[in-house]
């Protein structure tokens, strides 16, 4: 009665031997090169799995919240950077359906669908985080093109992506700041349009993650996503999508990192006996166990409700982010425990899992700012 349908479990059977076969083994690789995972990028989209969640009339496969979710899971299990190339193409696409014409959706979607292209999201600015409503860059209707001016930054998978979503003030005079907001689609070979060098970074070091300017970038009046003045309005209720999907990525870091506990445990022995029987290293196991099998629920419960347009999706998306990626920081932290001194080299997985878990606590709005949406939702009305 209260479980996933058989197609979501042999989804999960099918992206799980991709990953552990085409992606796991170049996942330290990745990390310690600091490069972008090719071979990921490859296995993904001759499967089909690069961006799942494109409907179909757009050439994607339709997949629905919860599957897509999956599949983020299950690459996220095996490598965190990665999961970014299935997470941000839905991130970076999500204001597109939900707000552009037809016409741009068709423009666009199609070749994220098929691999040819990739999307990212350029909300943040330097001095426009959490405060996303006072950001600076500029767009300005010129005849028939809109020009853009700014500086976007934190931009996952710049330089990767084909195709950027990017809000940018387009009527600085707006009795409220966030309704002076607009999104567009921006595409790298835009005139203007440029990206920094990589950040250098705590954990997913296979995405990069890279400032973009726009130099007077000049792009297509029909480039806009919906009307004027919507922008954040539509970049907002994105998030509402996709914090369920940064919740499956530290579900899948989470699972990562308890399975290798689980494996070493067995195998490690001290006091002549494998650690596995002492009640102390029992315990821990059972609590990473319990916190990650209540993650999973929050976060497949807030991708279901995401789908189906429920009142209560917002809460439920900034609780899942927050819950999974909370569980996903002590999960990996206890797995380096487990494996003692071993767990604090780069030898086994854990120590990037611990690393790469830290991010979902931060991106697509901090846990502080996840728990003042929440307050909000319980407080409104
Ligand atoms: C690796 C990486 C990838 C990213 N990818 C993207 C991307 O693809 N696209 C994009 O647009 N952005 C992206 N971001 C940006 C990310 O979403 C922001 O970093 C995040 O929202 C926080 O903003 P900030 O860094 O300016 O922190 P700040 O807003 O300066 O926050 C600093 C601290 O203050 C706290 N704080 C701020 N305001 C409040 C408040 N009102 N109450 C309580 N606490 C508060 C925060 O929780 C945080 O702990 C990425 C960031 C990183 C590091």
């Amino acid at each position: 009665m209260y479980q996933l349908p058989e197609e979501h479990e042999e989804l999960r059977a099918a992206v799980r031997a991709l990953a552990e076969k085409e992606i796991a083994p170049y996942a330290a690789e990745v990390d310690e090169q600091e490069r972008y995972p090719v071979e990921a990028a490859q296995a993904l989209t001759a499967a089909g799995f690069n961006a799942v969640h494109i409907p179909e009339a757009y050439s994607g496969q339709g997949a629905d919240a919860v599957a897509a979710c999956i599949v983020i899971e299950e690459v996220a299990r095996v490598d965190a950077s990665a999961s970014l190339i299935p997470a941000v193409n839905k991130l970076g696409t999500q204001p597109i359906l939900l707000s552009a014409s037809e016409e741009l959706k068709k423009q666009v979607l199609p070749s994220i669908a098929t691999g040819e292209a990739s999307a990212s999201y350029a909300l943040s600015e330097r001095e426009a985080g959490s405060d996303t409503a006072s950001m600076r860059t500029r767009a300005q209707l010129d005849g028939d093109h809109w020009v853009l001016n700014g500086t976007k930054c934190w931009i996952t998978n710049a330089g990767e992506s084909s195709w950027y979503t990017v809000m940018a003030v387009t009527d600085p005079n707006a009795e409220k700041k966030a309704r002076g907001i607009s999104a567009f689609v921006v595409h790298a070979d835009d005139p203007g349009f440029s990206v920094g060098p990589k950040e250098k970074k705590l954990g997913i070091k296979g995405s990069p993650t890279r400032e973009i300017y726009f130099e007077n970038c000049t792009i297509p009046e029909n480039r806009i996503i919906g009307e004027p003045g919507t922008g954040l309005k539509t970049a907002l209720a994105t998030l509402d999508h996709t914090r369920p999907t940064i919740g499956a990525q530290a579900l899948g870091i989470a699972q990562g990192a308890l399975d290798a506990a689980v494996e070493y445990v067995k195998d490690r022995k001290q006091f002549g006996q494998a650690i596995s029987q002492f009640q102390g290293v029992q315990f821990m196991l059972a609590d990473m166990a319990m916190k990650i099998e209540a993650a999973r629920h929050m976060v497949y419960a807030s991708a279901a409700a995401t789908e189906r347009g429920d009142a209560r999706a917002t809460f439920l998306a900034s609780a899942a982010k927050t819950y999974a990626s909370d569980v996903a920081m002590e999960v990996t932290t206890d797995a380096v425990q487990l494996f003692g001194g071993a767990g604090y080299t780069r030898d086994f997985p854990v120590e990037r899992m611990m690393r790469d878990a830290k991010i979902t606590q931060i991106y697509e709005g901090t846990n502080q700012i996840q728990r003042m949406v929440m307050a909000r939702q319980l407080l409104k009305g």
